[in-house]
């Protein structure tokens, strides 16, 4: 990268790495020649949309020449109802990674600090150094799960902000209720806790508590993170939301573009979320093609962590990169550990069935030939 105008910028984005997305389908195919490339690499639907979204995209697409509803408020009126919760306590963003930018706009100054896991979710270090903050990262246990008491004793005066990535994001791991609930109390109401609850539609285990039900008792130090990028399946368009108490919600609101969702992306949420039979089948086919990855884990004895969400991070015990690369040529895109820290790990979303066999019998061909 060019360091010519390096003088001329915000010193703060000295301390940026740019992000490293999971690579587009088409990119794959062009650069090794190949025609059915698979992704699994960004924890999309492998069902694709709602056909009901792809429907409503149609009428949005003949009104484009209007600025969309900058208030999203039909958008905001059905999640509510959905939701259980009041307007005043949503707002709506170009993709749930617009409001974690937003959320450091509105409370990090130079030299405040953001406590999170690590690893956890790349973006939530990236808003923070933007904004000149310091990002305070706390290791996940031995069993990858956040460690609460050591993320609140990282807690100082100068902590603004606390993530808690709800499954995490790359582990699929889970805090508890009881961890959340018991955290919460011990927390200064100086700091705001956000949960990023980005797969939180596909979690069944009990112990689970959505931070929504922190704000419906009135917590106001508490902001949670949804998404239609992921169950979905409108990654493509960019729509997440926030849930917070109503005064919270006007403080971040102040931050935000006037039109900051398209009117594409606003239609299409709105179907997508009618469209309970389209989630409900995404739950069930995820919840068994995790089965089916695990059990091929187990033949081939890889250790895997038990995941929560609709992507599985896996130990290959060997270098990752790689693995990648192999698995590339053969038109199977996967995320790389390495980014995360751990070098002999993947993150794979968990595909259809026949994805997932291609996966995996592309990726024993590839362990093998490297033994
Ligand atoms: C995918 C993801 C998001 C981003 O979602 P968008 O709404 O597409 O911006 C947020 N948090 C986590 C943990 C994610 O994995």
């Amino acid at each position: 990268m060019s360091k010519e105008l390096a003088h001329l910028t915000r010193g703060a984005l000295a301390g940026i790495k740019p992000y490293v997305p999971g690579k587009p389908i088409e990119e794959v195919e062009r650069e090794y020649g190949l025609k059915d490339v698979i992704k699994l690499a960004s924890n999309e639907n492998p069902l694709g949309p709602s056909p009901l979204a792809v429907d409503s995209l149609q009428e949005a697409a003949s009104r484009v020449q209007l600025y969309p509803d900058g208030s999203c408020h039909y958008l905001r009126e059905e999640l509510a109802a959905h939701l259980g919760l009041e307007p005043k306590n949503l707002i709506i963003g170009n993709g749930s990674d617009e409001i974690l930018k937003l959320v450091a706009e509105t409370f990090i100054n130079e030299g405040d600090e953001a406590v999170m896991a690590n690893p956890s979710f790349s973006e939530y270090d990236f808003c923070v150094t933007l904004m000149g903050g310091r990002s305070i990262k706390v290791p996940l246990d031995a069993d990858f799960r956040h460690q609460p008491e050591a993320m609140l004793e990282a807690v100082t005066p100068r902590t603004k902000l606390i993530f808690i990535c709800n499954p995490n994001n790359p582990t699929g791991t889970i805090i508890s209720g009881d961890q959340i609930k018991k955290m919460l109390s011990q927390l200064p109401d100086r700091a705001l806790i956000v949960f990023d609850e980005a797969y939180y539609e596909y979690v069944d285990d009990p112990e689970y508590l959505s931070g929504m039900e922190l704000v419906k008792s009135g917590w106001k130090n508490v902001l949670v993170l949804r998404t239609f990028s992921k169950i979905y399946g409108l990654a493509g368009l960019r729509v997440g939301y926030g849930m917070g108490h109503e005064d919270l919600i006007s403080w971040i609101n102040r931050a935000r573009e006037p039109f900051n969702v398209n009117s594409l992306a606003q239609l299409a949420a709105r179907a997508a979320l009618r469209d309970k039979a389209h989630v409900q089948k995404s739950r069930q086919m995820n919840s068994q093609e995790k089965e089916y990855l695990y059990g091929k884990f187990k033949e081939l004895g890889l250790p895997y962590v038990p995941t929560q969400a609709n992507f599985i991070f896996v130990d290959l015990k060997t270098n990752c990169r790689e693995v990648f690369r192999r698995m590339l040529e053969q038109g199977v895109i996967i995320r790389t550990g390495d980014i995360f820290g751990h070098d002999t790990f993947i993150r794979v979303t968990i595909g259809t069935r026949e994805q997932n066999q291609r996966f995996i019998e592309t990726l024993e061909e590839v362990l093998k030939n490297l033994r």
